[in-house]
């Protein structure tokens, strides 16, 4: 076993030494704010987010996304199952939030699907990647939040949906991905909808 001696785990924020396992160093893991353990509701869907979108936490998401750094799935996914209020996650089936099928070549890999593998090790829920986007739906980019969710309306589908989900992203924002997610799951007779996700603006 050379290896964790020869490449000394680095914190993913600001690159200096960070402990063994651990995604952040302790100035930075002391850098995250942390959010209520209520989870809010945000498009009809109760969503659990254990920290603020900023500084190192922002720096974790954008190295996973951009990085293919699926170790950081994993410091997330503790992140998550510490946080999430008691039997929040029990129960449910683990449905990534999908990229398009363009994105998802480009990138390699599905962020949210990472991260939804990296909560079923800790958690035994099943995975069921059963959202698609539907061609057509443009990118987000530069619109405002209503335009973004009007173009978001419609822009899943679903196919055999589990009766319990938790929708499982990155991160989330206004919530128009999530009530377009939320949409195409109930059209698929999901009853018990909710969402984490590793961090979250907005904060309170
Ligand atoms: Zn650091």
């Amino acid at each position: 076993m050379l290896t964790p001696l020869l490449a000394p785990p680095l914190c993913w924020s600001c690159a200096r030494t960070a402990p063994p396992g651990l995604a952040l160093c302790h100035d930075c893991s002391r850098g995250l704010r942390r959010l209520p353990p209520e989870p809010v509701t945000l498009a009809g869907v109760p969503c659990f987010a254990p920290v603020a979108y900023e500084g190192p936490a922002r720096d974790l998401v954008r190295a996973l996304k951009f990085r293919a750094a699926l170790a950081v799935a994993g410091a997330m996914a503790a992140a998550i199952v510490a946080g999430a209020p008691p039997g929040f996650l029990a129960g449910a089936a683990l449905v990534p939030v999908p990229l398009s099928r363009r994105r998802e070549r480009r990138r390699g890999f599905n962020q949210a699907h990472a991260l939804s593998l990296a909560l079923a090790r800790r958690t035994g829920a099943e995975v069921v990647p059963c959202l698609r986007r539907r061609a057509g739906h443009g990118t987000q980019v530069g619109r405002d939040r209503s335009e973004r969710s009007r173009a978001l309306r419609g822009s899943m589908t679903a196919s055999e949906a589990p009766a319990d989900a938790v929708i499982v992203d990155d991160v989330v924002t206004t919530g128009a991905t999530l009530a377009a997610a939320a949409e195409a799951l109930r059209c698929a007779g999901c009853t018990g909808i909710r969402a984490v996700a590793y961090a979250r603006t907005g904060g309170r």
